[in-house]
């Protein structure tokens, strides 16, 4: 079983790259019967952004990604290794900083600002690699007396690994998504704990990972270079390092290239974005199976409500060189999604979405609910889904004008067929109404409109009309369009038909009426 994590920085929103790494853990964890946890890596307090926890937690869980242990949404805890933010677990850190004291694999050093930067000028004077490691690294060989002086005068220290690396030599390891990677093993005597007592990044995540019990890590490829650091700190704690799943950047189309996306730029980079949009979080979710597997879209089609078990990363099915995260795609796969959806179901989550998005489109939707369910069903069957809606944002447009408030205000002024002029259309629609019955069934109704078409000199048929146009003055579909842009103040809409069984009779005597009048 693998038990994997998300282990963000609580420095701003959850981003849409953050959700893609932490959908991976989870499902990798899921399918294999582990758990999937959240840390979180707060030991930068400068850096923190009040409400971050929050909204990684309560952006994660809407796009449901199950956390089995971590900060939950109510600002508790859940888990048996917490706890998981790392500002409540300095002690633990120090423990294990004073074992490796101990053991002399790390050292106090005192090292001032000045002092660094001297040595940093010295190392580049001598053109050699920078940083504190190896002879340059002054504090490291410090007798047991000259500690103890230093520390009776009070001084401020860090603490420091004592590398046993060199660079000259390479590691190698195998990634889960770049696959056999070499890189130069690490150097460097980096800080463990700083002078506040504070662990740094690499210290406080490698002791979490093994007390936690992380067995796999999916995370960004900025961490790449690091792997050296944390493999070395494993092996001198002594525990077995988890394996690593690098995750190229997603990348967004800007113009006519691709580009990272921009944490401060880019509005669309976080996935609180998306939700706001009102694509519903299957829909990011299966946007993303897609560009794990290039094969998923084709089984997606034929296994519609499965389950999906098949999940696997790295392979030459998962484009793993920065995915385009292309919107175009995710509103096609999210058309998909919904069309899948039922009227209820569509009205149910359209109004949830309003209810925090929309007012006045919630007061439409809260206003008369089977009327709006009624709206939102038509031409839904599910022999032939619907796909017109991408996100929930795209239901006012779609609806609008069934409702009264809206038509009676903000109708435009009837966009008419060219064949047919204003008082041409008059008469279309005073005999309409004088046949209006929508008891009718569909082809009953359509013979009367075929008939009225008939009366004014329009063709009955539109093969008809195609083979002689001159010999007519419009066509059946013109007798419609008059009716529809009447009804609607639209020149398209779904199957007038159905519309007006929705709007009902009162509604469509009223509408048509009023025109005539
Ligand atoms: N706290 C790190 C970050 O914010 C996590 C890196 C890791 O997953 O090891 O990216």
């Amino acid at each position: 079983a693998k038990v994997t994590r998300f282990a963000p920085s609580p420095t701003g929103f959850l981003t849409i790259g953050g959700l893609y790494a932490s959908m991976i853990s989870e499902r990798m964890a899921r399918q294999s019967g582990g758990l999937f946890y959240v840390r979180i890596e707060d030991t930068d307090k400068k850096r923190e952004v009040q409400g971050s926890v929050e909204d990684m937690i309560e952006s994660l869980e809407r796009f449901g990604i199950r956390i089995d242990e971590g900060p939950t949404s109510e600002g508790e805890e859940t888990g048996r290794y917490g706890p998981y933010r790392q500002s409540s677990r300095v002690g633990i850190y120090q423990a294990w900083i004073k074992r490796l004291l101990e053991q002399d694999l790390a050292y106090p050093c005192f090292c001032t600002e000045d002092q660094l930067n001297e040595i940093r000028d010295r190392q580049q004077a001598a053109k050699e690699n920078t940083g504190y490691y190896g002879k340059w690294a002054v504090h490291r060989n410090m007798t047991i007396d000259e500690v103890r002086e230093q520390l009776t005068d009070a001084k401020p220290f860090v603490v420091r690994l004592k590398s046993p690396g060199s660079a000259d030599n390479r590691i190698r390891y195998v990634d889960m998504i770049k696959g056999e990677t070499e890189l130069p093993e690490n150097d460097q005597d980096i800080v463990l704990l700083k002078s506040d007592g504070v662990p740094t990044y690499h210290f406080a995540h490698a002791v979490d990972d093994h007390l936690m019990g992380t067995t796999h890590v999916f995370r960004g490829d900025e961490w790449i270079s690091s792997v050296p650091i944390h493999l070395q700190l494993f092996r001198i704690l002594g525990f077995r390092a988890p394996e690593y799943g690098h995750l190229a950047p997603l990348m967004k189309m800007d113009g006519a290239s691709k580009r990272k996306f921009s944490k401060r730029k880019d509005r669309d980079a976080t996935a609180n974005y998306y939700r706001n949009q009102g694509y519903p979080s299957l829909a990011v979710t299966e946007y993303f199976m897609t560009l794990i597997n290039s094969d998923y879209e084709e089984w997606r089609l034929g296994n519609p409500s499965e389950p999906y078990t098949e999940f696997r990363i790295g392979t030459d099915k998962m484009n793993v060189s920065g995915a385009l995260f292309d919107l175009n795609k995710l509103n096609d796969v999210s058309k998909d999604v919904i069309s899948r959806f039922s009227a209820e179901e569509v009205y149910a989550s359209a109004a949830e979405w309003a209810r925090a998005c929309d007012a006045e489109l919630f007061r439409w939707l809260d206003g008369d609910k089977s009327y709006s369910v009624n709206i939102l069903g038509v031409g839904r069957t599910p022999e032939k889904p619907r796909k017109d809606l991408a996100k929930w944002s795209d239901v006012k447009q779609a609806v609008a004008f069934y409702y009264d408030e809206w038509f009676e205000m903000e109708a435009p002024i009837l966009p008419l067929p060219a064949a047919v002029t204003d008082s041409k259309a008059k008469e279309i629609v005073r005999d309409f109404i004088r046949v209006l019955d929508l008891g009718d069934d569909k082809d009953t109704w359509f013979g009367k409109v075929k008939n009225i078409a008939e009366t004014h000199g329009f063709a009955r048929e539109m093969k008809q009309y195609k083979k002689n146009p001159s010999a007519y003055a419009g066509h059946v579909g013109d007798v419609a369009a008059v009716v529809r842009a009447v009804l609607t103040g639209r020149l398209q809409t779904p199957d007038l038909y159905e519309m007006m069984q929705v709007m009902g009779d009162s509604r469509v005597r009223s509408r048509l009426g009023r025109y005539v009048s």
